[in-house]
């Protein structure tokens, strides 16, 4: 993606976020537009601490308590989409930008040695699960507005 796009990109996210605030009678606060800034710069899943580091390394001070209830407004805003990767353990929520994405699902790896660390987290996009939600929807006649799909896997020798 270019600069253009990606700036005309923030632009747009950014008056979301602004039309949200406005909506709900949030205050209209300039960290938020910092977070949220930041959390589309990342092409990688995060949690709160990673984005807790980031701030703090850009020498930008926010609290953590700012960034949990920053990021139930961007969740509830439709701006970034909340994960559970963890299947075994109570891991902590991750989260990922969403308002430019296309649908997709994820395989979650294990390292070899150990049922409760993550190794690594591949996105992927199958037609066919498109097809298996059409056909859900005429068998039952709804409208299916969301899923969620979890592979959980360790790497074959
Ligand atoms: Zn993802």
């Amino acid at each position: 993606m270019d600069s253009v796009q990606k700036d005309k990109n923030v632009e747009q996210i950014k008056d979301v976020l602004r039309q949200y605030l406005q909506e709900k009678g949030f205050r209209n606060t300039p960290e938020r537009y910092t977070i949220l800034e930041e959390i589309y710069s990342l092409d990688h899943h995060f949690n709160v601490d990673d984005l807790y580091l980031l701030m703090m390394q850009k020498k930008y001070h926010v609290s953590k308590a700012t960034i949990y209830n920053t990021i139930e407004i961007f969740l509830d805003a439709g701006l970034i989409r909340k994960h559970q990767f963890g299947e075994k353990t109570l891991s902590t929520s991750s989260y990922e930008k969403s308002y430019f994405d296309k649908q997709h699902d994820h395989l979650v790896i294990y390292k070899r040695d150990s049922d409760k660390e993550i190794a690594e987290i591949i996105e992927f996009c199958d037609p066919r699960i498109q097809g298996i939600k059409q056909s859900i929807e005429d068998a039952f006649g709804v409208n299916i507005n969301s899923h969620s799909l979890y592979f959980y896997g360790t790497k074959k020798d």
